[in-house]
């Protein structure tokens, strides 16, 4: 892959912000956008835009064809068995709502157990805490280990016969840790246990198999993979997508209503309220294109020649604490600065060009587990550079010697 090509793709990175080259360093927030998806809706809205599914007229019928086609191509992207186990949805949050509504009401009872994880996302928390609370459930949580990589003895510990769900991110937005998803279904499934993960972080940087993970449920969401914001998925086996209820009623969902009853269309169809997001489709299925073609095999080499040039001399800044492994690191390094606030090095690290985010980054009880407020968050793709690497580093160091 050369990179200087790839770039020509995503002109945003070709800027100055206060006077210095952007260094794009916050895609774990959001992924930028290449032309061919900017095209691709484009090219929708000039030749295709009509409402799906319900027209028979051309526009109309070209339009679910396409939206249809995404789709198929989004169950082969993360090798889901048929593209009926696929729905769209608004994001990995309103995936994970709606598999907690519509599933976890169906199945937790009183004095059952949600199973989760001390890294995860309030995306992957709340739903599932409002679950307990509504149900009377127990909420529990698998520990990190001293590497701050997920334990798998904790695992074992708190995953037990009373545990109905599993839900788990398959890589931490803070950490940079991936979560060994076979194992944990393992054990899940072990109990009859269902797992839910969340892919968010995932997805875009390593290839996904749903069959593989042996997951029941799986989100994540487009912005983090190169398509807009206001589209993500919900991946759910057949099987389990039949014992979920709808928590969404109205247009496009029903087969039938009379004034006293409501039938419903089948899964996917059935989780699909109103009219749905179709240019976002569009834009999914031609994001899913570009990292096709890319592939996952270069993807996921020059992200790891990024941490590789990253992880030490992040580490050897003085005054820099990194939280996270020490090896099998994802491209997202969270660290603070010795004596600063994180939003003052965000903040000084903008005045250099460099985008990162500051915050808790929607992790608080994650915060509370390292003894931090919030921590600085660099996080790379694929389309950044060595030498923006290196930019990220200088910067950091006139950061410090700004503030000292
Ligand atoms: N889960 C993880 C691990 C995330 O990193 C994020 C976003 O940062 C989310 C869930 C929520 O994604 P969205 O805001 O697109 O719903």
């Amino acid at each position: 892959m050369d990179v200087r090509t790839v770039r020509k793709d995503f002109p945003i990175l070709n800027q100055r912000v206060n006077g210095e080259p952007l260094v794009y360093f916050d895609n774990a927030a959001t992924s930028q956008t290449p032309l061919s998806v900017l095209d691709a809706v484009r090219s929708y809205y000039l030749t295709e835009n009509a409402n799906v599914h319900r027209g028979v007229h051309t526009l109309a019928e070209r339009a679910t064809e396409h939206y249809e086609r995404v789709r198929q191509k989004v169950a082969r992207f993360i090798n889901a068995e048929t593209a009926e186990d696929i729905i769209f949805t608004r994001s990995t949050t309103e995936s994970l709502n709606v598999i907690a509504r519509g599933f976890g009401d169906q199945v937790v009872k009183a004095g059952d157990e949600i199973v989760i994880t001390a890294m995860e996302h309030h995306s992957n928390l709340v739903p599932w805490q409002e679950l307990a609370m509504r149900t009377g459930a127990k909420l529990k949580f698998i520990e990190l280990d001293t590497e701050q990589k997920l334990s798998l003895a904790s695992a074992a510990e708190q995953i037990t016969p009373r545990t109905k769900i599993v839900a788990v991110t398959a890589a931490s937005n803070v950490l940079g840790t991936v979560t060994p998803i076979n194992k944990l279904a393992k054990l899940a499934h072990q109990v009859q246990a269902f797992v839910v993960v969340d892919a968010a972080q995932l997805v875009g940087h390593q290839p996904v198999d749903v069959q593989k993970w042996d997951a029941d449920f799986m989100a994540f969401s487009g912005h983090k993979m190169l398509a807009p914001t206001g589209i993500g998925v919900l991946y759910g086996r057949n099987d389990v997508l039949q014992m979920m209820r709808p928590v969404q009623f109205g247009g496009e969902m029903i087969e039938d209503v009379t004034r006293t009853k409501t039938t419903f269309k089948c899964a996917p169809l059935d989780f699909e309220a109103g009219t749905p997001n179709i240019s976002g489709v569009v834009g999914l299925g031609a994001a899913i294109d570009y990292l096709n073609q890319i592939g996952f095999a270069v993807i996921e080499q020059r992200e790891q020649k990024l941490v590789n040039y990253l992880l030490p001399r992040l580490r050897e800044v003085t005054g820099v604490t990194l939280y996270g492994p020490q090896y099998e690191h994802t491209g997202v390094f969270s660290f603070n600065l010795s004596g600063l606030h994180p939003h003052d090095v965000a903040t000084g690290l903008d005045m250099e060009g460099v985008a990162v985010r500051a915050g808790h980054h929607c992790a608080q009880p994650l915060m509370q587990t390292l003894g931090v407020n919030a921590t600085v968050r660099a996080s790379v793709a694929f389309y950044n550079t060595i030498d923006e690497c290196q930019r990220f580093l200088d910067a950091l160091v006139a950061v410090r010697e700004f503030f000292q």
